[in-house]
């Protein structure tokens, strides 16, 4: 005869503060160019930057380049972890 245990744990998550962890860094897509060429194409993507003003710089070049280009998507990449708390056996 088997016997199976079975143990309830409580998860939390957090942002990661480690020393290691990268910086929370910002980028703003262009959501006609995400349609055009695909999500993830250079071309709808700014490059990443640790100040969100240099990201809504590139918004406004990208619409300056392409007048028809005025919505976007910012997306903020910043690093979480998950730890266990407490938990029971049954
Ligand atoms: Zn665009």
């Amino acid at each position: 005869m088997s016997r199976t245990v079975l143990r309830y744990v409580d998860w939390r998550i957090v942002p990661d503060d480690d020393e290691s962890t990268p910086p929370i860094t910002f980028q703003m897509e262009c959501v006609a160019c995400a349609i055009l060429y695909g999500a993830y194409d250079a071309k709808a993507l700014s490059p990443a930057s640790e100040d969100f003003a240099d990201v809504q710089d590139w918004a406004l070049r990208h619409s300056g380049r392409n007048p028809e280009h005025t919505a976007f998507r910012e997306q903020v990449h910043r690093y979480w972890k998950t730890y266990t708390v407490g938990g029971s056996s049954c």
